[in-house]
């Protein structure tokens, strides 16, 4: 039940108008802003509700925390249980394909909001309808309440459609673009959901939210075997990035001296890795480039530099791979490619020999 005993501690604090709560984990070494709270979060000048990602704390009459609340999520990051911090069923919701709450089988509905794909349910007027960002979306219908900002990039079906009518194998998390390409495999699927909650558990999902989120930004997430080419790469003159749910890799981590041993990346940390990538690239376009072109002696540009020495390293010490005083590399260089079972595993189902680079494969793509 190690899930549930990361946020239980918290300072609060008033800044004028704005609440914070500041929390750390159990392993004492990262504080972070849990944000500001929803429209019901204060009642009364009292604190009600503060969520942050994986659950909610809960106050009692005085502002005191009563409560720590932890979804338990599906394979499509809707909540389907909600739990205290002893591991006790508060909530259960379970839902029609396109995010209808199944009543007959649900229990405690009121207890709170946050369901399908962990959006708000608002049952305002007996409207039921989810709010996800870019639109309101009518689970019933089922339909967007507005047309596609996007539909012209999908002429073949109704700007109201929701996930192209395939809600069991697509998610939409924000109402907008379609990241996983027009046809994605189950596998891309599923292995880009378990690693998008594993890094929203650890606290690591930054930039994959960002790509989510951000309206101008259309990366598309190619998947890739894992034998396909040497590595997961985001490849900014198509704003793709490649990826294999399935590959890992065993590097030395450092070139220079092997007693440092060696250290196995996991798919997860393969797409944080390039999501960071595709969020730089799209919020700063030129310094990318020239961050790309600028030549560094031990991680082969500044782009890689920043990225391996930021948060590859920040994701590997949330995941708990590696000390604070460790690293997963010195370097930039490949190491032995290899299949794994899922997204979070990195043991070695099958090892690769070395294989052509990403742009000999998409040259294979093209013919
Ligand atoms: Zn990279």
């Amino acid at each position: 039940m190690q899930y549930f005993g990361i946020l239980e501690r918290y300072i609060f604090r008033r800044v004028h108008t704005f609440s914070f709560i500041l929390c750390s984990s159990m392993r004492g070494t990262r504080a972070s802003c849990l944000g500001q709270p929803d429209g019901e979060a204060v009642k009364n000048s009292q604190p009600s509700t503060y969520l942050f990602d994986g659950g909610y704390a809960s106050f009692d009459s005085n502002g005191a925390v009563d409560g720590w609340h932890y979804y338990i999520q599906d394979y499509m990051g809707n909540n389907r249980l909600v739990v205290n911090k002893n591991g006790t069923v508060e909530q259960v919701t379970h839902y029609y394909p396109y995010g209808g709450v199944i009543g007959d089988i649900s229990t405690n509905e009121s207890l709170q909001k946050y369901k399908f794909e962990s959006k708000e349910l608002d049952r305002t007027f007996g409207l039921d309808n989810y709010d996800i960002h870019a639109r309101q979306y009518f689970a019933m219908a089922p339909m967007w309440d507005r047309i596609d900002p996007l539909a012209e990039k999908y002429y073949g079906m109704s700007p109201y459609t929701y996930c192209g009518g395939d809600p069991v194998n697509r998610g939409d998390y924000n109402g907008r673009y379609n990241s996983l390409g027009d046809n994605p495999s189950w596998s891309l699927i599923s292995g880009y959901a378990i690693s998008r909650a594993e890094l929203a558990r650890v606290g690591a999902d930054k930039n994959l939210r960002a790509l989510e989120m951000d309206m101008t930004c259309v990366v598309t997430i190619v998947e890739i075997r894992p034998d396909d080419c040497d590595g997961n790469q985001f490849d900014y003159k198509s704003n793709t990035i490649f990826w294999s749910p399935e590959r890992g890799s065993i590097r030395q981590v450092d070139l220079d001296d092997p007693t440092l041993g060696t250290y196995t990346s996991s798919p997860v940390e393969g797409i944080q890795h390039e999501a960071d990538h595709g969020q730089k690239y799209n919020s700063n376009k030129e310094e990318y480039i020239k961050d790309l072109n600028t030549e560094d002696e031990q991680f082969k540009n500044k782009e890689e530099r920043r990225v391996v020495t930021g948060s590859e390293q920040e994701t590997a010490r949330a995941l708990g791979k590696i000390s604070d005083r460790q690293v997963t590399r010195k370097h930039h260089k490949g190491g032995k490619t290899i299949r794994v079972s899922d997204p979070l595993s990195t043991t070695p189902l099958e090892v690769f020999p070395p294989t052509i680079k990403l742009p000999e494969f998409q040259a294979t793509l093209k013919k």
